[in-house]
């Protein structure tokens, strides 16, 4: 039994959300969807045409990013639908979050940086009023920038905006409004119902000039004005251009951490986090799960403000998952919304594991609350096994440069769909 629809009306999200959080509601949107992801999508994913009006992109993104909905799965059923050649600006759309997956994975220490420097941001708040100032009117959408405070409060009512609207967003942030961008990256992750740790930080710090030398994006009225169809004009109110921030080479690619191997006769348990509720195929060796621990990493994503109707829909995602599961496998299950290490410590020792398999650990804040779990695990005779699907084990460490050489290994990414 998944959840049903009517059952959202206790929960945060706006009435008559696009987004219901379950999977039934996922395959839905992407079956609506097939006939447009060729031409339709190619010639005409660059307008943003407003809240309620987002049919010619996918709007897939909140349940991609819980994986409710598989990027392998998502390309696969698009790839029987069109041709190669009719599908590829979705399909490396579609890569390009990927591609911000892999990239972290290989250099972890920028999240933590962000972080930090967040941190410090938040602090900067506190004690410069006027920054504050400028800081809230933004987020409440009162700039007086039409166009700017449109997006705010389609993004706090709605939890989305178009990918255009973000970059619009981002730059006039930065550019124009001059405030930290990693404040701003912030507001996004705390309200974007497809918040991501790799797509937005990396999105931010792109459109901000420090992820590619001598590149930021800059918004301009006449784009604005062409990509919204005359919804908005802000000539004359994009004034103030401060100088994007100096780029710092990133840190040297490091190592993916080793996929470990599953022993099926173990004692098992399975570790999920909010960033991997793909329990629709958990591409596994036969095991006899013991239980299942869920551990919904949504309400730390901001020091700020995390929105209610994110760490809502996130719950209802994972009940959504945990109740597909079980009616599969007989298994018991819970779910940590305030968690650390002890609390997957306590799990293991409870059931007894000798092995937990852990689904797709990503860099974020689920992760960050987890230091040294895999030597604290085998200190109580538990063996910590990272498991990650053929498409990240394959895509993810070719992330090691600029999307351009990224998209020459797609084909190499996409053999895994027939695997
Ligand atoms: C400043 C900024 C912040 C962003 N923050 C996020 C975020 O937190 N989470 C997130 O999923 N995306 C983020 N994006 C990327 C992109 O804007 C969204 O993925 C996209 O708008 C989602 O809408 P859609 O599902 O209709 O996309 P479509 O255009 O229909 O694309 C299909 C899918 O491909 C993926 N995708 C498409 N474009 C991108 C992209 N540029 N980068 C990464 N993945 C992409 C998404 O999973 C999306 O659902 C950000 C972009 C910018 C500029």
């Amino acid at each position: 039994m998944t959840l049903a629809f009517d059952e959202l009306a206790d929960m945060h999200l706006p009435a008559g959300s696009a987004w219901p959080p379950m999977r039934t509601a996922a395959v839905q949107r992407l079956t609506a969807f097939l006939p447009l992801a060729g031409k339709v999508y190619s010639s005409r994913r660059n307008f943003d045409l407003g809240p309620g009006r987002h049919q010619q992109v996918s709007a897939l993104s909140p349940w991609i990013r819980h994986r409710l909905l598989l990027e392998s799965e998502v390309a696969a059923a698009v790839l029987a639908r069109h041709r190669f050649q009719a599908a590829e600006k979705f399909i490396q759309e579609v890569c390009w979050r990927t591609y911000w997956k892999g990239w972290l994975e290989l250099r972890p220490s920028i999240w933590a940086d962000y972080r930090r420097n967040l941190d410090r941001q938040v602090s900067a708040l506190q004690k410069d009023g006027r920054l504050n100032q400028r800081y809230q009117a933004a987020v409440t959408g009162n700039t007086g920038i039409d166009c700017f405070d449109a997006w705010s409060q389609e993004l706090s009512e709605t939890g989305y905006l178009h990918n255009h609207a973000r970059m619009w967003f981002a730059s006039i942030w930065v550019f124009n409004l001059g405030l930290p961008w990693e404040l701003g990256a912030d507001a996004f992750f705390g309200q974007l119902l497809d918040g991501d740790a790799a797509s937005n930080t990396l999105s931010w710090r792109w459109v901000a000039g420090l992820q590619t030398a001598g590149k930021e994006y800059r918004a301009t009225a006449g784009n604005i004005h062409k990509f919204t169809e005359g919804r908005f004009d802000p000539t004359g109110q994009l004034l103030a251009q401060p100088a994007a921030a100096e780029f710092t080479p990133p840190p040297a690619v490091g190592q993916m951490p080793q996929a470990g191997t599953i022993d099926p006769a173990a004692s098992s348990g399975l570790l999920m986090t909010d960033d991997d509720l793909g329990v629709h195929d958990l591409e596994m060796p036969a095991v006899h799960w013991q239980a299942a621990l869920v551990l919904d990493g949504s309400a730390y994503r901001s020091p700020v403000n995390t929105a209610a109707h994110v760490t809502d829909f996130s719950q209802a995602a994972i009940t959504d998952a945990l109740t597909r599961l079980a009616a599969t496998r007989p298994l018991t299950s819970a779910v940590r919304t305030d968690f650390d290490s002890q609390t997957v410590l306590g799990f293991a020792k409870q059931h007894q594991l000798s092995q937990l398999v852990w689904l797709t650990p990503t860099t974020g804040p689920a992760q960050d609350r987890l230091p040294n779990l895999e030597a604290d695990l085998a200190a109580q005779g538990c063996r910590l096994v990272r498991h990650y699907r053929p498409w990240d084990r394959r895509a993810w460490p070719q992330a090691t440069h600029g999307y351009f050489r990224f998209k020459k290994a797609l084909p190499g990414i996409l053999e895994t769909l027939s695997a």
